[in-house]
């Protein structure tokens, strides 16, 4: 028997339930992994609210682990049993001992990255390198805005920055989490419990303002973002922390400066396993030498049973870089 969580109705974290369950086999394209750590994405508390609803209820819920190939469907050839992995975009249900995942989103895993380095870094580090490298392909120097910066996706943001030589702005909501973003890179940060974001990312910039603001905060940042883009410059919109964007009037982007708005998803960027293979031959050298660190603190890490708390502590806003989940 294995567990699993699933929910049968929307709400808030209390939906969650741990069930037992008997795993069926891979299908042809498929691997079965027996998990062994599971990475925990704010995207998991908008499909369990009902923000992003799941095909049916009740529905399993998280889409990225890393652990082991414990069976190999019949048309696989790049993987077999025994292969440590890490897996992302694998559709519902990686909240699980034992989960059947497309082959095509699973990597080979270098010995150099653990089980839970790269849960805690998969999804969220993928995320970075499309929009750090695609998206808006930043230079050395190039100054930016990013909020959330002591986050999940927020860290390894502040870290790759660093690596590339380009000037991270990072907003943050304590003097804790300031100093965390500072230590992963961050060039400058911003409390914005304490100071007002777009004063002082004008003040930081001399009055240029920045090319490029990444925005996952969403509803409550929209407009100050807007207002931190010099003209033409770029708003990448990609989550939805504090509620979705809705109902903007497109003037807007006129009125502030001829601006451009994207809204990304990983799933956009990478679709084939070549982009697949692409972006981690990029990601997983940064995490195997530590250029880009990921160490889970000991209180974000929790028993997959207690997947409810796990959302409730991500929800509190308390939590700094990934948490993971602990089959
Ligand atoms: P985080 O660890 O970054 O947690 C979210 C953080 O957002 C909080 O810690 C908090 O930091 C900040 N925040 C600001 N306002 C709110 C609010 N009202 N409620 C809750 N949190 C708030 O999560 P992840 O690293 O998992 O994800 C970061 C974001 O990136 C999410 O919005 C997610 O949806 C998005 N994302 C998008 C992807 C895409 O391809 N489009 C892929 C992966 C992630 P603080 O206290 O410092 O403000």
């Amino acid at each position: 028997m294995a567990t699993r969580i699933e929910f049968s109705q929307h709400g808030g974290p209390d939906v969650l339930k741990a069930v037992e369950f008997t795993p069926h086999d891979p299908a042809a394209d498929e691997v079965q992994v027996e998990n062994k750590a599971i990475g925990i994405n704010y995207i998991d508390t908008y499909i369990r609210s009902g923000l992003y609803p799941p095909p049916m209820l009740p529905s399993g819920l998280g889409t990225e682990a890393a652990g082991v190939v414990s069976k190999v469907g019949s048309d696989v050839t790049h993987l077999k049993a025994g292969d440590r992995v890490v897996y992302a975009q694998s559709g519902a249900g990686a909240y699980s001992s034992v989960h059947n995942v497309p082959a095509d989103k699973t990597a080979k895993l270098p010995d150099a990255i653990s089980f839970e380095q790269a849960a805690a870094s998969f999804l969220k580090g993928l995320t970075v390198y499309y929009l750090l490298r695609k998206t808006y392909e930043v230079k050395p120097n190039d100054v930016f805005l990013f909020h959330a910066a002591a986050g999940g996706v927020g860290l390894i943001a502040c870290q790759w920055a660093k690596a590339l030589g380009a000037k991270l702005i990072g907003t943050v909501g304590s003097a804790e989490k300031a100093e965390r973003a500072k230590q992963a890179g961050a060039w400058q940060v911003i409390n914005y419990r304490e100071e007002n974001i777009v004063e002082r990312v004008k003040e930081i910039t001399g009055g240029k303002k920045v090319a490029v603001v990444y925005d996952s905060v969403g509803k409550d940042t929209w407009e100050a973002s807007l207002d931190c883009l010099q003209r033409q410059g770029l708003m990448v919109s990609f989550g939805n922390a504090s509620g979705p964007v809705t109902g903007v009037n497109l003037g807007i982007l006129n009125q502030k400066g001829s601006l451009y708005v994207t809204r990304p998803s990983l799933n956009g960027y990478i679709t084939t396993r070549e982009e697949l293979e692409e972006a981690c031959n990029e990601l997983f050298p940064l995490i195997a030498s530590g250029v880009i660190k990921v160490d889970v603190a000991q209180n974000q890490k929790f028993a997959l049973k207690d997947a409810a708390r796990a959302h409730e502590t991500l929800e509190s806003r308390s939590t700094q870089g990934s948490s993971l989940l602990i089959p």
